[in-house]
């Protein structure tokens, strides 16, 4: 973490680029970077500012990023396609190295939150579709206008557009922004916890005046209504975390993508394209609608938790075509030459349809809706998979 070659260290009123940005707190962080909430005092607005980590793979990571946010900037003038924007970029130095920074407009909470809000049981199909529709409208940008695979689609990596809970935006809140350093002990923490009190407190009036339309507020500390407080917020999100994404034509990694989310390709190593995108785009849609992952790969007694996973896909969704799941570099490892799985005998064929309906209680209408849209986005042949562009055609989203 915070040491040289790693995070820097930031605090409430710390400036950057001159004086122009102002740290406020922080909203988030990664493997490559800690990511704060700043006031851009040359345009009188708050953004996002990622501070990546010093080492130098760290800052060829994020100049890679800065490349590919600019093109994705440069092609949507209107800020429209939900794809993150990217507003300016510097070098910060600091005790543990020279960090590149990102400055993008702020975003709300991940769908990752959305999901824990709503304690993992699914957030209702209305606002699915909502989310699906402007994932959808941003992987099509990115995939046929751009070349672009993002190779990281999680739920962490995609945020919407606004704040679950209003106490938290800013604007919304009317949060007055910290302009100055805390002067005093800077040690103690008491300067710093001043603060942070005035944002719990402004956060806490927020959030009673938001709530007082359609929740009863009970003593102090009562609990936001997470579910209804979704009612008020528009669902639009865009895609972030441009960290590992490439372009289509000049691939480095072999493997990519989050292991929940990762396409069957990657994992037998028969190579990737967009699709491997539209896989892991199918994944997060059943986990916004269930609260639960699609596939949760385990290593299992005498099996790896590749051969786990690629269990579970056939299991959910039928045999792998012999022809794919022996035409991958590591195809050997894991299939026997009829295309059956080496050491995990026995399948217990469960379809995604009758999941729907039976774990998740699903009406048969609604299982059968679902799980026509997303189906074809997990066919084990990459090139049956769906665009995005077809994707937003479906009769599901429309
Ligand atoms: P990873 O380890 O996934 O590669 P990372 O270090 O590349 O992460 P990001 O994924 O870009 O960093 O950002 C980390 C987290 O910070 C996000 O998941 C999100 O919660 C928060 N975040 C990032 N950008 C913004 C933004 N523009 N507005 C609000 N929050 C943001
Ligand atoms: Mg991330
Ligand atoms: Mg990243």
């Amino acid at each position: 973490g915070y040491r040289k070659g790693g995070y820097h260290a930031a605090r409430p009123g710390d400036r950057f680029a001159g004086g122009r940005f102002v740290a406020q707190r922080k909203i988030g962080w990664g493997n490559f970077s800690t990511v704060w909430l700043a006031y851009d005092t040359l345009h009188s607005r708050f953004v996002a500012l990622k501070i990546q980590k010093s080492a130098r793979d760290y800052a060829h990571a994020a100049l890679h990023e800065i490349e590919l946010l600019s093109a994705v900037a440069k092609g949507d003038p209107t800020n429209s396609k939900c794809v993150l924007r990217l507003l300016d970029h510097f070098k910060h130095a600091g005790p543990n190295g020279r960090h590149v920074c990102l400055v993008t407009e702020f975003l709300g909470d991940s769908l990752l939150r959305l999901i824990r809000y709503n304690r993992n049981k699914g957030i209702g199909l209305s606002r699915v579709k909502e989310i699906c529709r402007s994932v959808l409208v941003g992987l099509d940008y990115l995939h046929s206008e751009l070349g672009i695979i993002h190779t990281d689609l999680k739920p962490e990596n995609v945020l919407l557009d606004s704040t679950i809970n209003p106490a938290k935006d800013p604007v919304r809140s009317g949060f007055t922004p910290i302009l100055d350093r805390p002067v005093g002990n800077q040690y103690g923490g008491t300067v710093i916890s001043f603060s942070e009190k005035m944002l719990k407190m402004r956060a806490r009036r927020a959030v009673a005046k938001i709530s007082q339309r359609r929740v009863s507020i009970g003593g102090v500390g009562a609990q936001l209504e997470k579910e209804r407080c979704l009612d008020g917020i528009s669902l639009k999100c865009k895609i972030v975390d441009f960290g590992n994404a490439c372009w289509a034509d000049q691939q480095l990694a072999g493997e990519i993508q989050t292991r929940q989310y990762r396409a069957p390709e990657v994992i037998i190593g028969s190579g990737y394209s967009y699709s491997a995108d539209m896989w892991s785009f199918a994944c997060i849609a059943f986990e916004l609608a269930t609260g639960d992952l699609l596939f949760a790969p385990k290593n299992c007694q005498g099996c790896s938790e590749d051969e786990d996973h690629l269990a579970l896909m056939m299991e959910t969704l039928g045999k792998m075509p012999r022809k794919i799941a022996t035409s991958g570099t590591r195809s050997k490892d894991y299939f026997d030459r009829h295309g059956d799985l080496k050491r995990i005998r026995r399948l217990k064929f469960w379809p995604l349809d009758r999941v729907l309906v039976e774990r998740y209680n699903f009406t048969e209408p609604d299982a059968k809706g679902f799980s026509d849209f997303l189906r074809p986005m997990l066919d084990f042949t990459p090139e049956n998979r769906p665009s995005a562009a077809q994707c937003l055609k479906h009769p599901w989203l429309n």
